[in-house]
């Protein structure tokens, strides 16, 4: 039924039993049963029953999440554990403040899953209590960040990370090449950003010693969303010591690959790691932050941490009161539960193993684009992504990526640094941890890389036949035999691997 249709129905049933209401109002009050019974009356309704329009909504997004070819580097599928926990009774209870110190009472279970979520997050990165201290809290990676500036810096103190347009993260500060300030890190704090190098695509830590050396920021960040190389933390750390600052990782993209030691490790060289938990990690949408405790190391890039002299670190009050109060209420247990559950399965061969796959299909993805002479930023992938330079086929990042939508494959749109060092959306970001999680291995992303380069094949050809204009482009997408063919493999080739958890 539409919309509309449902709607007139509904508003007309409505209006005949508030004209049946006031009557019986008048009559007689509602007995004690009736009384419970209306406050009670839709507590046991199912989602289709109790709102059909979300429910009818969430079928479609469901039918997309299983029909298409999720490539964008920063999703995810969770497990169907995660799916309960997230989906339980758990959202119903008040937990301000951290296990053992409650504003509310009646938190004794909650108590007992965030300490475990504690033990596990430390677990998963092979991390001595000793010496490392979590916060399970931030509702994303983004107050994540935020909290831990809030913890360390007064307003107007600065900070230092990887630019955006190179493949950083908003959330590390960004203004616009105009000057307004996008990211709340640039409003309350100053940013300073340091760049890769357009040449080769790699962090140009030469000039980022050099800038942070005059600019001394207060935190050095490293990570970012869209680097596909390793992070080279042991330089970070000398740069952070020279400046004084403290060395922050976000390491939102590539936890699961930390985790599963699949890369270098941030936490032999950094002095906080944030992360969210949904991407790679393959956990419920949030954040976390890890910040050294004890006494600080002597020599500093080295993991052990029993130096003979020196403080204690101070981070971990700051941290915990920045995240409650300062910055958020009530923690999301539910959430809490569904982390706990998926670092549990983190910290298990499996969860390596599929890692491991992730990264194969990285490869061979790369590999398979590489072969058919296309451009790679870096010229390829230490990781779960790769940036398609698509300027040598004459498209922008955003013509690609409408194509490969009207076609079912979701990637996104990036920057690409020109030689000059200008910057043109010219390419796209793709990242393999989703398809992995359906199952895909090297073969299927040899099909998938078919896939891709036939979209390319078909922006190209629209682009010579209608123009690059959004506008005449789109229209020429219309109708495109091309198109709807591509559409239909690619949704033959992806409905062979199930989504967990999902009835389709
Ligand atoms: C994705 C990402 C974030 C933002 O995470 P949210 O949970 O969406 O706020 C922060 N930092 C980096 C490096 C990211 O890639």
């Amino acid at each position: 039924m539409s919309l509309r249709k449902r709607k007139e129905r509904e508003s007309s049933s409505s209006c005949s039993s508030t004209s049946l209401h006031p009557q019986k109002k008048a009559s007689i009050e509602p007995d004690l049963d009736s009384r419970r019974a209306a406050v009670r009356a839709w507590g046991n309704q199912s989602l289709a029953a109790a709102d059909p329009d979300i429910s009818e909504i969430m079928e479609k997004e469901k039918q997309r999440q299983f029909k298409g070819i999720e490539l964008i580097a920063s999703e995810n599928f969770v497990c169907k554990a995660v799916l309960d926990a997230l989906g339980s009774h758990l959202t119903n209870k008040y937990s301000e403040g951290l296990p053992g110190a409650r504003y509310y009472i009646g938190n004794q279970y909650i108590d007992q899953i965030e300490k475990l979520c504690w033990e596990r997050a430390l677990a998963a990165f092979s991390l001595d209590p000793e010496c490392w201290g979590v916060n399970v809290q931030p509702y994303s990676c983004t107050s994540a960040n935020f909290a831990v500036y809030t913890a360390l810096l007064l307003p107007k103190d600065r900070i230092m990370g990887l630019d955006s347009p190179s493949g950083g993260h908003v959330s590390h500060g960004y203004y616009t090449p105009s000057g307004k300030k996008v990211s709340g890190a640039s409003i309350f704090f100053e940013s300073l950003a340091y760049k890769v190098n357009p040449h080769t695509g790699y962090i140009d830590y030469e000039k980022l010693e050099e800038r942070a050396l005059d600019y001394r920021p207060k935190i050095l960040i490293c990570g970012g969303s869209s680097y596909p190389r390793e992070w080279d933390f042991a330089r970070f750390r000398q740069i952070a010591d020279k400046c004084g600052a403290v060395l922050m990782c976000d390491m939102a993209h590539i936890s699961g690959l930390v985790a599963a030691k699949e890369c270098l490790s941030p936490f032999d060289y950094c002095d906080i790691v944030t992360s969210t938990t949904h991407k790679s990690l393959r956990g419920p949408r949030g954040g976390i932050i890890f910040y050294r405790k004890g006494r600080k190391q002597r020599k500093r890039g080295i993991s052990l941490c029993q130096a003979d002299e020196g403080d204690q670190y101070d981070f971990e009050d700051r941290i915990n009161f920045s995240v409650f109060p300062s910055m958020q209420g009530g923690p999301h247990n539910n959430h809490i539960a569904a982390l706990a559950i998926a670092l549990k399965q983190v910290a298990t061969p499996e969860f390596k193993a599929y890692i491991q796959q992730v990264k194969r299909n990285a490869q061979a993805l790369a590999s398979a684009l590489l072969r058919r002479k296309c451009r790679l930023v870096t010229g390829g992938t230490d990781n779960h992504l790769l940036l398609w330079d698509l300027r040598n086929l004459g498209l922008t990042g955003k013509n690609f990526e409408k194509v490969c939508e009207l076609c079912q494959i979701t990637v996104n749109k990036t920057p690409i640094f020109g030689d000059n060092g200008t910057i043109s959306p010219g390419g796209v970001r793709i990242g393999t941890p989703a398809m992995t999680t359906r199952g895909c291995l090297e073969g299927d992303f040899e099909t998938i890389a078919e896939f891709l380069l036939r979209a390319a094949h078909i922006a190209s050809t629209v682009h010579r036949e209608h123009g690059k204009l959004q506008k005449d482009f789109i229209k020429g997408l219309q109708s495109n035999w091309d198109l709807a063919d591509l559409r239909s493999r690619v949704e033959a080739f992806s409905t062979q691997f199930a989504i967990p958890a999902l009835d389709v």
